[in-house]
């Protein structure tokens, strides 16, 4: 098994592309921007796990190791305000 490498920020929907640095992810791969991570203090909101930097996937591998295509956009955000 490989990372699913999600395409997108699930608060605000900010591409993350697989060989993009601006993606942190959770243990059980829930995927945020570098900014809306930095809003919550790098803790997962879903599972309040913590945020860690994504490993990029070279371009080579893209082609035997397709990223995941499913955009996962909360409704409503996550809640940066909250503290
Ligand atoms: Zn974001
Ligand atoms: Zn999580």
């Amino acid at each position: 098994m490989s990372l699913l490498m999600k395409p997108c920020c699930e608060c605000c929907g900010t591409a993350t592309l697989p060989e993009a640095t601006n993606a942190l992810i959770c243990s059980f791969e829930c995927t945020f921007c570098k900014k809306c991570a930095a809003l919550m203090n790098s803790v997962c909101p879903n599972c309040r796990g913590t945020l860690v930097a994504r490993p990029t996937r070279a371009a080579h591998l893209l082609d035997r190791h397709p990223v995941s295509t499913k955009r996962e956009v909360k409704s409503n955000g996550c809640d940066a305000n909250e503290v």
